[in-house]
């Protein structure tokens, strides 16, 4: 491990202090920040130094303004989307319509909490506001176009946004435990090999009320058993569309609506480092895709980690860990012949050993053309075992949903016949 692993986090000033300025108000990107980010980002995406979209002309054009917030907050004649406004939006709005900001709570209440609405049955609003809401607001969601279940329980849905484009969502249950699965973009830039994603250009990145939809839509359906974790691991990479993915975690997280506990949320990433200190900002759990032992055997099966090398995204590891004082989940794929082999796991192990941390090891799930193969169980159980000897904290994720494409790596918008196995 090279020398500047070892460096303590208080050492990176800069760091913390875009951690604080982070956690008073998660959408502030100073203009230097923004100026030395080296991850190109087609639509900059953030809010704009104390001024908020309505103070400026046309926000839509502005590049330093979220596309669907501003759209939001625009004064329009038409509706907005609900569920792309976090409570201090929806606050900032109803009082630049002249209604009080608590109406903003009574709203996040009747929506994300008792799941209603109608207007006509919010009874602690007054008559006036509940007939101008349809005209301030409307909550449409995802459409459910297709919903699949495995024989061990997981259920995935296809979803169709509004401009026709498709994502899909999957729902995991084990124990007590139901976790649902988001999608965060259509398709994915990031070309890992394993993954069949990934072998779908980026077609564009989803908006907060599209990721906020799926959790709302799948909770709907599902009533009334509640979701209790979220992984963000479904299609696309998190941390390329941080802004409505950290939106999304604000609006469920909030006191006054679905109160969903940051400690049960894990944002995965192939390692976009530069964004990496947001998830730190926010109080989730970090996951990272390593899936590789040394730089050349990750570069083969991740592009990213030639702009990112192993260094550089263990470095980020441990400042979240120093930071947050919560354990990383690295992700390990087992692909057969290319990460499966005991020296691989010494490596692996070697790399790892100095950040507190969980390995999850994850049995490579087949899909068309991936060129790759799954190893044998007993291969699995050696190559686990191994690293129980050498000390390190092991997990085998169970693979889930494999026979209708829901597990890791499997998730993909295309359309299924519709005819056979209607939604419901
Ligand atoms: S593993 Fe994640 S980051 Fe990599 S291609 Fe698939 S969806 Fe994208």
């Amino acid at each position: 491990m090279s020398d500047s692993l070892s460096k303590s986090a208080s050492s990176y000033p800069r760091y913390h202090q875009r951690l604080e300025i982070s956690s008073k108000k998660s959408h502030f990107v100073s203009n230097k920040e923004r100026r030395n980010r080296s991850w190109p980002q087609e639509k900059p995406s953030v809010w704009i130094d104390g001024r908020r979209p309505w103070d400026i002309e046309d926000p839509t054009n502005d590049p330093s303004c979220s596309y669907d917030t501003a759209k939001a907050l625009l004064p329009s004649s038409h509706p907005v989307n609900f569920f792309s406004l976090t409570l201090d939006d929806l606050k900032s709005l109803l009082q630049k319509m002249g209604h009080s900001s608590f109406r903003a709570q009574q709203l996040y209440k009747w929506i994300y909490d008792k799941k209603i609405e109608e207007p006509h049955e919010m009874s602690n609003l007054s008559k006036e506001f509940r007939q101008q809401i349809p005209q301030i607001f409307d909550f449409k969601l995802p459409q459910l176009k297709y919903r699949s279940k495995s024989a061990d329980g997981t259920e995935k849905f296809l979803f169709e946004l509004r401009d026709g484009n498709t994502i899909e969502t999957a729902l995991i249950p084990a124990d007590d435990r139901l976790t649902i699965c988001l999608s965060s973009e259509v398709g994915c830039n990031m070309a890992c090999r394993f993954c069949y994603t990934g072998k779908q250009k980026l077609k564009r990145r989803l908006t907060t009320d599209e990721i906020v939809g799926q959790f709302y839509k799948v909770e709907q359906l599902i009533a009334p058993r509640r979701i209790t974790n979220i992984v963000f691991m479904g299609m696309g990479e998190p941390l390329d569309n941080p802004e409505a993915v950290f939106k999304t975690i604000e609006i469920l997280h909030s006191s006054f609506g679905r109160q969903f506990s940051r400690k049960k949320i894990t944002v995965s990433t192939c390692g976009i480092v530069p964004e990496m200190w947001r998830v730190a900002a926010s109080h989730t759990l970090l996951a990272v895709s390593l899936n590789g032992y040394d730089n050349q055997s990750r570069t083969q099966i991740m592009p990213i980690n030639q702009k990112y090398p192993i260094e550089m995204l263990l470095q980020e590891c441990k400042k979240y860990v120093e930071f947050t004082k919560e354990k990383v989940t690295f992700e390990y794929v087992l692909l057969k012949g290319y990460t499966d082999q005991l020296d691989h796991a010494q490596k692996l192990y070697q790399l790892t050993r100095s950040i507190p941390c969980k390995i999850n090891i994850i049995p490579f799930n087949e899909h068309p053309n991936s060129g790759f193969e799954r190893p044998d169980e007993s291969q699995i159980a050696k190559f686990q075992n191994y690293l129980i000897s050498l000390g390190a904290h092991v997990l085998r994720r169970r693979t889930m949903g494999r026979d209708i494409e829901a597990a890791c790596g499997q998730l993909t918008s295309r359309k299924p016949h519709l005819q056979q196995s209607p939604a419901s």
